[in-house]
């Protein structure tokens, strides 16, 4: 229940995280770091603790304190926008972490890498007034959107809403009814397409769920915002308005991807390990005909590796055909073949995962189209070697 990270998945979860980390900081997010581990009288604040105690693993006691495997990010997150003096010009605050929060599934729960007992978060909160809180909503969904769109997966939204059970949500009633109004304003305003499912909300707040379909119609739950007005109120949180009254924001929850562990676990499953190029863990092998061509083929990768690309070299001493077969099975996105025609001329000879030879062409001329596809987030080419073929001669 608690994933060690090889080198190459932890290229693809660090290529992911960069994606989303960039992504955030065009939308004004700030990043934030915050310990594994939290006083429990943050928990018990925010109601976590003892409600979702079951969950949780036990307090460790420290010099008379308590503390727990950090449960959640977000009562760090509410310490830091509590920490100073907050004006209404200064909002919407919105603080980001990759987080890993560590829950108590038992081992019967547990479930590769979709049901752990750490996982990291790509967590955000956002403060906002009121009034910017529909145009926030709307933004964190446009994102997640964003997000898996970039893979072409199909996505089902859900608003999780509220049931009559009252003893399960914190909050007024009327906060409730507020939030699940907006939130459904802000849906139909952007002609989502979404089922309404009660009894699906935290006990904090009302939320939209992206549910992924996986590659055997399997579904998860991936995407979440969340609309919270339960969590300022016990955290004391205020701004100063232009009216130089105390008021309180409303903070919205999000995670696009949700854990890291259960999305790059599906996202395998999703493109079966061939992967786009600029995820695959190695992106370009280059392959040498012989023992004549090793000293050409290590400048090529040189050249490619210090433009940012992940590149090996296959120097064995077998047959080329071997190495390109070898290479299609790992489902190396790229093969770039060095032999004396490409050693005179200093070209290179390139074939494409699946597709088979796509010809010859300078280095550089490879580098442009293979950094062009990264930059583009490219998806693979969509079929066999022979139905790629065949589209071709149509
Ligand atoms: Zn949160």
């Amino acid at each position: 229940g608690l994933p060690l990270w090889l080198p190459n998945g932890t290229i693809i979860r660090r290529t992911l995280e960069e994606f989303l980390r960039s992504e955030q900081k065009k939308r004004g997010y700030q990043e934030v770091i915050t310990p594994h581990i939290g006083n429990l009288q943050l928990y018990k604040t925010s109601g976590h603790y003892p409600y979702y105690k079951s969950s949780q693993f036990d307090p460790i006691g420290v010099e008379g304190e308590e503390y727990l495997l950090k449960p959640m990010n977000c009562p760090h997150h509410h310490r830091i926008y509590g920490s100073g003096l907050r004006s209404y010009r200064d909002l919407p605050v919105r603080l980001a972490e990759f987080g890993t929060v560590y829950r108590y599934e038992q081992s019967g729960e547990l479930n590769g890498m979709s049901r752990v007992r750490g996982f990291t978060q790509d967590d955000a909160h956002i403060y906002c007034t009121h009034d910017q809180l529909k145009g926030e909503i709307k933004s964190t969904i446009e994102l997640t959107q964003f997000v898996f769109s970039t893979f072409e997966m199909p996505v089902d939204i859900r608003l999780s809403f509220r049931d009559e059970n009252d003893d399960k949500y914190g909050g007024d009633r009327s906060y409730w009814d507020r939030a699940q109004s907006e939130i459904r304003e802000v849906a139909d305003e952007m002609n989502l397409s979404y089922r309404i499912v009660p009894g699906e909300a935290s006990f904090y707040g009302p939320k939209i769920d992206f549910i992924i379909r996986d590659a055997i119609g399997r579904k998860w739950q991936l995407g979440t915002v969340q609309v919270d007005y339960v969590m300022p109120e016990r955290f004391d949180l205020t701004y100063v308005g232009s009216d130089n009254e105390k008021h309180r924001p409303v903070i919205i929850h999000r995670a696009p991807f949700g854990s890291m562990e259960r999305f790059v676990s599906i996202l395998i499953e999703h493109f079966a390990g061939d992967f786009p190029l600029w995820l695959a863990p190695v992106q370009v092998s280059v392959l040498s005909i012989s023992d004549d061509y090793v000293e050409y083929a290590d400048q090529v990768a040189t050249v490619l590796r210090e433009s940012g690309l992940r590149v090996e070299t296959d120097h064995r001493n077998i047959k080329i055909g071997a190495k390109i077969r070898n290479a299609e099975t790992r489902k190396v996105p790229y093969m770039i073949i060095t032999g004396s025609e490409e050693q005179s001329g200093t070209t290179v000879s390139l074939r494409r995962h699946k597709q088979g030879d796509i010809g010859t062409m300078t280095l550089d001329e490879c580098l442009q189209m293979l950094l062009g596809e990264v930059r583009n987030r490219a998806l693979p080419p969509a079929g066999s070697t022979e139905e790629v073929m065949e589209k071709n001669l149509e």
